[in-house]
């Protein structure tokens, strides 16, 4: 097995809580305790094919840190699970938690799989085993998953009826994003999408800019990308460009989301939207716009293109958009980067605010959901904007000193260091 340590995610993370904890003189024993998960745990997944074979799958669950909390984080089916990077998403979970100022500690779980070569009963046994197999490990107070990559509503669904099964009762506290139906959170779809733009709207303000009438290009248009066009486009501002992995579609005018929304759902995919001009997905990253929004894959800002940003904000909705030199090469043109940890928080809030809903048993209208959500990004944003001001340093380890400065913080309270 690799070692966690080798991988290149894993040494990034590192890297940042390294230089977080420097500018904030962490305590040295907090700094240590951050540098390693409190448990992983590793499961073998047998999984009965349609065909009558079984394979052997490697699952993973790493549960970072629980100061704060009990822990939190996704569920991922991919390929390219390995514990070295689930390490590396708990960790980042322990630090958006502490930042977004949940009562939530870090977890993240993964099946080393490809989804999409396996049917839905396959799926279901996939997902049943590896939560009997973790079973013992999870439950309302003590970790609570929920999608990723590769996971939805639907496999949520199935843990939290394998889970509830084996203790006898309903459980619906288990796991987030389940659908409504089944104890899920109204406005649980949308939610990241809709804090990327109350972020948006706060970055804006801080150069004397309004949503309304800004300018935006957004990379990907899935379940963040496409709820962060359709919420700023309702507040006004001007789409020039929307992505998928067809390509971009370009309207100096501003996009009609409504419409490009529909054709989407027609068609499959972006490419041959009759409203605007085809462009790749390079070129969209080089617009002249005021905020650039990925919300696609990691590392699509790079040093080989980051020359070509013209934008002078990017507000970060997917993981790791931008690499580590395209960082430093933007931010020494003073580009503004709202970094991934705060901007794609949305997610994770109303995923706690469903986990709340369940244990009381009271559910919200959708409005209260999105009032809330808008409460704590902007919150957040703010306190990560103060920093940043006072120590003059960027947004990215501003939010990390922010979160840091919590967690030990609640580390010393309890005596831990
Ligand atoms: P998704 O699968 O719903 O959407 C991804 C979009 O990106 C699709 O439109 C897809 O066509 C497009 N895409 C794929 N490959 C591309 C390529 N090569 N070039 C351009 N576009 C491409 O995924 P999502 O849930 O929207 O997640 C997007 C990012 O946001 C990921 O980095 C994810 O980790 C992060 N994120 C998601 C959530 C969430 O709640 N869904 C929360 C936090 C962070």
């Amino acid at each position: 097995m690799v070692d966690i340590k080798d991988g290149q995610f894993f040494k990034n993370t590192m890297q940042q809580l390294d230089s977080a904890a420097a500018l904030i003189n962490m305590d040295h024993v907090a700094h240590e305790r951050l540098k390693t998960p409190r448990r992983s745990i590793i499961v073998t997944v047998p999984v009965k094919l349609d065909n009558g074979n079984v394979v052997n799958l490697s699952g993973y669950r790493v549960q970072h840190n629980q100061i704060l909390g009990p822990f939190k984080g996704g569920l991922r089916f991919h390929p390219d699970v390995n514990l070295s990077e689930v390490t590396s998403l708990a960790t980042l979970m322990t630090f958006k938690n502490s930042l977004l100022n949940l009562p939530l500690g870090g977890a993240k779980g993964g099946v080393r799989v490809d989804p999409s070569e396996m049917s839905e009963s396959e799926l279901q046994r996939l997902t049943r085993k590896f939560t009997s197999e973790i079973g013992p490990f999870i439950g309302p107070d003590k970790d609570i998953p929920a999608p990723d990559v590769g996971t939805s509503a639907q496999t949520m669904a199935w843990m939290m009826d394998t889970y509830s099964t084996e203790f006898g009762f309903s459980q619906t506290g288990v796991v987030t994003g389940k659908p409504v139906e089944i104890g899920g959170s109204l406005g649980r779809e949308s939610a990241t999408g809709l804090g990327v733009v109350y972020t948006i709207e706060k970055i804006l303000a801080t150069q004397n800019m309004n949503i309304e009438n800004a300018t935006l290009a957004i990379q990907g248009f899935g379940k963040v990308g496409m709820h962060a066009a359709i919420e700023a486009h309702k507040l006004g501002a001007k789409i020039l460009a929307v992505s998928d992995i067809s390509g971009a579609v370009y309207n100096p005018e501003g996009l009609n989301i409504t419409e490009v929304r529909q054709y989407l759902k027609e068609h499959k995919v972006l490419n041959g939207y009759p409203g605007a001009q085809s462009i790749s997905n390079d070129d969209l990253i080089s617009l002249d716009v005021d905020v650039l929004v990925p919300c696609a894959l990691d590392g699509v800002i790079h040093k080989n293109n980051a020359k070509d940003v013209r934008a002078k904000i990017i507000v970060e909705g997917a993981n790791g958009p931008v690499t580590v030199e395209a960082h430093e090469e933007l931010t020494g043109k003073d580009v503004l980067i709202v970094p991934d940890i705060l901007a794609n928080g949305g997610g994770v809030v109303v995923s706690y605010f469903e986990w709340v809903q369940d244990i009381v048993w009271l559910f919200w209208h959708e409005d209260e959901v999105r009032s809330k959500l808008r409460t704590i990004m902007h919150r957040s944003f703010d306190k990560v904007w103060e920093f940043s001001q006072e120590k003059n340093k960027d947004m990215r380890i501003s939010a990390m000193g922010v979160s840091l400065t919590r967690l030990e913080k609640a580390m010393k309270l309890r005596g831990q260091a």
